[in-house]
């Protein structure tokens, strides 16, 4: 059931993504990519409780992040392609925004992608990760960001493997390790 759902998503998903990628205009009768990825999450890690944004002043998160941290959390930044130090990280556990710690991806659901990141093909929770379009550099991408602190983590793409057929790019420097046995 939940794969039917799951390939029906990401069909509506990549049709709507190559029509972002091919059109500068959308109209209504659009199907919206961020309503579609939205879909999918839920039906592969639904929404468990609810996420109260938190604020922090950029003061305080220069004060309490390392440089790394800052540039990619707060200043939308990417870190060089594998330089991160989660890329390799094979160990059990979960994976925490380093910015206020809420569960964001799970050691089960990564992946080597091949591109120097490290990669998941889905997110801890649906509600612990928003998403949103950015149209830097001339690209139609949709970026992923914290959904407590806002923090920027990377990208998702699709074209990750099954069963989603979703690839989260994260930078390591978003992201804290929690082992767990
Ligand atoms: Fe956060």
């Amino acid at each position: 059931m939940i794969s039917r759902s799951v390939f029906f998503a990401f069909g509506l998903l990549f049709l709507s993504l190559a029509q972002a990628a091919c059109q500068s205009t959308t109209s209504k009768d659009q199907q919206n990519p961020l309503d579609q990825l939205e879909m999918l999450e839920e039906a592969v890690a639904p929404s468990v409780g609810v996420i109260t944004p938190m604020e922090r002043s950029d003061d305080e998160w220069r004060a309490m992040l390392t440089d790394k941290e800052y540039t990619v959390l707060r200043n939308h930044g990417t870190e060089r392609a594998f330089t991160g130090d989660l890329l390799e990280n094979k160990t059990q556990g979960v994976y925490t925004c380093s910015g206020c710690g809420l569960e964001l991806f799970a050691s089960r659901h990564k992946f080597r992608s091949g591109t120097g990141w490290p990669s998941f093909w889905q997110p801890f929770r649906a509600n612990h990760v928003g998403a949103s379009l950015d149209g830097a550099y001339g690209m139609t991408r949709i970026e992923v960001h914290c959904a407590r602190c806002g923090g920027h983590l990377g990208h998702v793409f699709d074209d990750g493997p099954k069963p989603t057929g979703l690839r989260y790019c994260i930078n390591s420097a978003a992201l804290d390790f929690q082992e767990k046995p």
